[in-house]
């Protein structure tokens, strides 16, 4: 797991590195995206909830993948531009769409009897009834909980998915 304060050095020297020092960073709050280029503020944010879980290449992959952002302009998306500045910097992320992940790596998964399916980050410490199928609580929908091993390779995936 990736140590914030060590992200943040990385993402000092990055942009001392790269851009101008106009730029700064930042930590977010996010839950659904890994890392974000601001261009108003000029800061790169990363998710320090996301952060705290993926292992320290995928931060850096997430990082690059920002820095490439903020080199290439707001206009340049994840164009040929971007894709070819992100290159130059070492990203090798294979998947750039900023998409709903943060589920992928949730160890807890459970499914109601209708088979609508939940996901939890810790154990569930009381019965829950799914909130799809029922207002409240009402033991018929109970939802069973499984846990599942999150593996490096799905860390790694979520975290090229993610970056914003
Ligand atoms: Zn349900
Ligand atoms: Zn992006």
């Amino acid at each position: 797991m990736a140590d914030l304060e060590r992200v943040r050095h990385w993402a000092s020297a990055l942009i001392t590195l790269h851009l101008d020092p106009s730029w700064t960073f930042a930590f977010d709050n996010a839950k659904k995206r890994a890392g974000l280029c601001n261009f108003t503020v000029r800061r790169i944010t990363v998710s320090r909830y996301l952060a705290a879980r993926y292992e320290d290449d995928e931060v850096h992959q997430i990082l690059l993948h920002e820095v490439a952002h903020a080199l290439a302009g707001p206009r340049a998306g994840h164009g040929p531009k971007w894709k070819l500045i992100a290159h130059d910097l070492g990203y090798d992320g294979k998947s750039t769409h900023d998409g709903e992940i943060a589920d992928e790596l949730a160890p807890w998964v459970g499914t109601c009897p209708a088979g609508h399916v939940h996901y939890r980050y810790r154990q569930p410490t009381r019965a829950f009834a799914c909130g799809l199928c029922v207002r409240g609580f009402d033991k018929r929908f109970l939802i069973r909980w499984a846990r599942r091993e999150i593996t490096a390779a799905a860390r790694r995936q979520a975290a090229a998915a993610s970056a914003g």
